[in-house]
């Protein structure tokens, strides 16, 4: 193989121009077509060098100016690929020698030049081999140190997977030297996770010349694991045969660290049962935990993408926006806010909100941390409640302490004060003392009786007797102890009974239920000092209500909260020496409480109270009367005042029991001259006239009265039924004829009617 170009550049060292032509005819006798530049000076040759770009040097040997080893050194300096050969007209043999030794390629004698053809065509050659040996050899120490040098792992083996070579990344990794794995299966250096169809297949691939990759799991010479991913692929020769495979692995142990790490982190967060979102720098949610998606009712894709807002109800968007992004921004916020479900639903949250910075310290996401706290703030606000409840009850504790301590201590110092004036006292007084004594203690003894009922009560220990009972005539029984007092005070009392309720029956405990209706009563008298006191029934779906109005004093505002507390006085009860010891709303409280009621009051002040307390009608009573039957009673004759002229105390007596309850007043004249005079001083709604009376009879007194009070309803009782009778009464003036024995079912249709 000749390396020649068609035409050979050739720089000549040579003083002589005749043998310059001779050694240039010469050589186109051999063939070879060239291109000459002749120098005879180191400037000249240099520049020549540079300029021409030679590709043979051919060099006289001595030169008047120069010399062919001056060349020569040049040339090994400057270019020392291009071929070099002495031409010269004698030389010895050492000097021979020492030229070829400094690089010289060949020396001819002048005298041999025929055979300079053949030197030029062999040195032409022979530095054409040596440049591509050293750029073949250049390419190898490349390659050899670009493996050497490899970040990843290299391990080349033969066909049979026998290792050849290993790089000292991979001794760094597994620890061991070429020495120590030469010859060996790169397999034994494996953790051995993986099975024999894994490494079947390997083989199957690459054996067929295809490239394999995957993970594997390594031990080092240690015993640590580390992992590796791998690509192994085959080396051919020329021939396409298989010689050898080279593995490149690259350590992926940290990744896999990572990969794990994270592996780990989600779990923990998928598990936890707190709500957990990650939303980017738009506020879009890239990441929710199951219990996230529980909890608010999303799927985990109704929520992935979307903007996180959709769980915050829109009036906490400006709490978000001035308060917890900005906090979050500067380091984290915490706090209970309000999120909605996706079915709408209010609910309070914990949260906690942070920020993701990338290691630049750049914003790259938002975590939110919630949980439900629906439950706590309900335990928190039982327990707050609870709180309030022990305080107030250790205050009420204390109040009813000292309430008690005074209480107890006035009656009590009355008794022993004149208890002791009792000693120097004269008759007369010592009679007004013991009533001040009998008082005082009366007073004590009911304040203690009352203690005890309300404690007894509030300790739960108090049983019911339950029985069947008529409301209504249980309240007329209370009502009717009051009525008769109302001549003292200028008041109507008033009862109000609306008809169908008056046979009900109730199952109730009666000595408690009157126990509740004359405490009210006894307030509503004590605190009115004009005008009405009205009590009644009415029905409030299943429940009866009793209540008692009144148009007294009313309780004023600030004392409405207490007036159940036990010992609590108005100040005006205070300043006005009004009677009572403050215990009698508490123990009607409780009473209407255990009886399955409730006591309730509305008041004004200065107009007056109405207080009212409920009871479960039931189903009624067995084998008792029902509110369907006959309405025989009246509703309204409460307001009503009657005189009862009747000379037999006996007969006044059972009128009166007839119609106890029933009229504002019943009053007695015991003869027709005695009605008269009752009926000009008082006024009357109605007369029940005795006609055989003493002093003046009742056709006497009826015509008197009717020509006085023409208005006034007289009704004759007698025990005379023949028509000549009724005839003679009824000219007399009288309204209407009762017959003795006077009916009450007679008597109240005459107050209907
Ligand atoms: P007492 O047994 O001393 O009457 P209560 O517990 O029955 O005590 O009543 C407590 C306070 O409630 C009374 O002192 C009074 O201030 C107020 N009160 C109760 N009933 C009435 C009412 N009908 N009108 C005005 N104040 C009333």
């Amino acid at each position: 193989m000749v390396h020649m170009k068609p035409v050979l550049k050739i720089l000549m060292v040579e003083d002589s121009a005749q043998d310059a032509e001779l050694i240039r005819h010469q050589m186109r006798k051999s063939g070879i077509m060239h291109e000459a530049r002749v120098t005879e000076e180191a400037d000249a040759f240099k520049l020549a060098l540079a300029e021409f770009q030679p590709e043979l040097i051919l060099s006289d040997f001595s030169l008047p100016h120069f010399s062919g080893k001056d060349a020569l050194l040049l040339r090994q300096e400057l270019a020392p690929d291009i071929p070099f050969i002495l031409i010269t007209g004698s030389i010895n043999e050492e000097t021979a020698v020492e030229m070829m030794k400094l690089g010289s390629d060949d020396y001819i004698l002048k005298e041999n030049l025929t055979k300079l053809g053949v030197a030029i065509r062999q040195v032409i050659e022979k530095k054409a081999i040596q440049k591509e040996k050293k750029a073949a050899e250049s390419k190898l120490r490349i390659l050899s140190r670009a493996i050497e040098q490899n970040p990843a792992s290299i391990v080349i083996t033969d066909v049979r997977g026998n290792i050849e070579y290993v790089n000292p990344r991979f001794t760094e990794l597994a620890g061991y030297t070429l020495q120590e794995v030469q010859g060996r299966n790169p397999r034994v250096l494996k953790s051995g996770n993986k099975s024999d169809g894994f490494y079947k297949n390997l083989w199957r691939t690459i054996l067929s010349g295809k490239e394999w990759r995957g993970e594997f799991e390594n031990r080092n010479k240690m015993g640590e694991i580390y992992y590796e991913n791998t690509i192994i692929s085959p080396i051919t020769d020329e021939n396409g045969k298989i010689t050898h495979f080279l593995a490149v692995k690259e350590d992926i142990t940290d990744q896999k660290k990572h990969q794990k790490k994270y592996a780990l982190l989600a779990q923990s967060l998928e598990s936890i049962s707190e709500c957990v979102s990650i939303t980017d720098t738009e506020d879009n949610i890239v990441f929710v935990n199951k219990s996230f998606q529980r909890t608010y009712g999303y799927s985990e894709d109704e929520l992935m993408g979307k903007s996180i807002r959709m769980v915050r109800p829109p009036d906490i968007e400006h709490l978000q926006v001035r308060e917890i992004l900005p906090r979050t921004l500067e380091g984290g916020w915490k706090g209970e806010i309000i999120n909605k479900k996706k079915d709408g639903t209010l609910f309070p949250v914990l949260l906690s909100s942070t920020t993701v910075r990338d290691e630049n310290e750049k914003l790259t996401a938002l975590i939110g941390v919630a949980s439900d706290i629906t439950e706590m703030i309900r335990q928190r606000e039982e327990l707050m409640e609870a709180k309030a409840r022990a305080e107030e009850n250790n205050r009420l504790k204390s109040a009813l302490l000292n309430n008690m301590n005074h209480e107890i201590r006035t009656p009590m110092n009355a008794i022993m004060g004149f208890s002791s004036l009792m000693m120097d006292a004269n008759d007369q007084e010592k009679v007004a003392f013991a009533n001040i004594i009998l008082n005082s203690s009366n007073q004590l003894l009911g304040v203690i009786d009352e203690m005890i009922l309300l404690s007894r009560l509030q300790s739960e220990k108090v049983e019911l007797v339950v029985n069947a009972l008529n409301p209504s005539e249980c309240l007329r029984d209370v009502f009717a102890m009051f009525n008769y007092g109302q001549k003292e005070k200028n008041l109507t009392m008033k009862l109000l009974i609306p008809v169908e309720l008056s046979r009900l029956c109730i199952l109730s405990d009666l000595t408690k239920l009157k126990q509740i209706l004359t405490n009210l009563l006894t307030n509503a008298w004590k605190f009115t000092t004009s005008g009405t006191i009205e009590a009644g029934l009415a029905r409030i779906g299943n429940q009866l209500e009793f209540y008692v109005r009144d148009t007294g004093m009313g309780i004023p505002e600030r004392e409405r909260s207490r007036i159940f507390e036990a010992f609590f006085r108005s100040d005006y009860a205070i300043a006005q020496a009004i009677g009572g010891s403050g215990l009698g709303l508490s123990i009607s409280k409780e009473l209407v409480g255990l009886l399955g009621g409730e006591l309730y009051f509305t008041s004004e002040e200065g107009k007056g109270s109405r207080f009212a307390f409920t009871l479960p009608i039931g189903e009624g009573c067995p084998g008792g009367s029902t509110e369907h039957e006959t309405r025989e009673e009246m509703d309204v004759m409460n307001n009503f005042s009657l005189l009862i002229a009747e000379d037999e105390h006996i007969n006044f007596r059972y009128l009166e029991i007839l119609l106890k309850g029933h009229l504002r007043r019943i009053d007695h004249a015991k003869n027709g001259e005695e009605a008269i005079r009752m009926a000009s001083e008082n006024h009357y709604d109605m007369i029940l006239m005795d006609i055989k009376m003493p002093v003046m009879d009742g056709i006497e007194a009826t015509k008197l009265l009717k020509a006085q009070f023409p208005e006034l309803r007289i009704i004759a009782q007698t025990a005379y039924t023949l028509p000549e009778e009724t005839a003679i009464i009824r000219a007399a003036g009288c309204d209407d004829v009762l017959c003795k024995p006077i009916k009450k079912e007679s008597l109240l249709k005459i107050f209907q009617s």
